[in-house]
């Protein structure tokens, strides 16, 4: 059985663990180690069980732990040529990847311990950043989190998912009239920064009418703290369903929790 668990989602820290009966990885390693291993445990799971880990990109909340657990545990990562270079320099992972690191290219799929991975280029102020569609299990997952706009590239990735993890970051009357200062809120709704609420309902109304029936699982991700709440992203994204013609009691739509781990859920 395919299951899935967020450890964290957010500007503070990203992790996901996917994990069937042979298989195990983690998407991005923005989590401590100790609180990673904690949050697993109490599911009977842990980061020695993972066969490698995927890198979206190279902001701090992706990768804080990624040299840690990696030379912790011997696990190999996989990233984009491009990132795999940065990876070596930055401070978070520089002496810490040694041998175990893989080099995968956007655009050209790659099966990695029976998970077929394809990497694909989302624009996000990061060297740079891409969103995985991966097939495990006979099943779809698509992976779009910081991401600044909708390209048809998203859209071609999103439109095969079985089960999504999409950002929906800000609420666009929250950003504007918060706190933030007007450059980092031009930061965060440029086309390289976030999804916006509104623009994930847009990628929803736009693909899931070719998933009716398939697009079961929906988890919205990297919900902002101070520009937005889990209710307003899920009352979004569930109007997008609605007005394409899904019967939303039949799909699994959570905002994932940003400082703990979500529920264990089978997919
Ligand atoms: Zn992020
Ligand atoms: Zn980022």
């Amino acid at each position: 059985m395919l299951r899935f668990i967020s450890l964290a989602s957010g500007s503070s820290g990203n992790c996901y663990f996917f994990t069937n009966d042979k298989v195990s990885f983690l998407v991005d390693a923005g989590v401590g180690v100790r609180t990673c291993d904690k949050r697993l445990a109490e599911h009977g799971l842990s980061l020695k069980q993972v066969d490698f880990i995927l890198v979206t990109h190279d902001h701090i909340d992706h990768i804080k732990a990624l040299g840690v657990i990696a030379s912790k545990y011997s696990k190999p990562v996989y990233a984009t040529s491009k990132l795999l270079r940065a990876l070596l320099k930055n401070a978070c992972t520089r002496n810490r990847l040694n041998s175990s690191l893989h080099g995968i290219e956007v655009g050209v799929s790659a099966t990695i311990c029976g998970v077929e991975v394809s990497p694909f280029a989302v624009c996000h102020d990061a060297t740079q950043t891409v969103g995985y569609k991966l097939v495990v299990s006979g099943r779809t997952i698509v992976i779009l989190t910081d991401c600044g706009q909708i390209t048809a590239k998203v859209l071609e990735n999103v439109s095969q998912a079985d089960i999504l993890l999409l950002e929906s970051n800000y609420d666009s009357e929250m950003l504007q009239n918060g706190l933030y200062p007007k450059i980092l809120q031009d930061r965060i709704s440029g086309g390289n920064g976030h999804l916006s609420n509104n623009q994930a309902a847009e990628i929803l109304m736009k693909t899931y009418p070719n998933r009716i029936g398939r697009m079961k699982h929906i988890y919205l991700c990297h919900i902002s703290a101070n520009n937005n709440t889990p209710k307003l992203a899920l009352d979004s994204a569930r109007g997008a369903l609605i007005a394409c013609g899904a019967n939303v009691d039949n799909i699994i739509l959570t905002a994932l929790p940003r400082g703990r781990a979500s529920a264990l859920y089978s997919l």
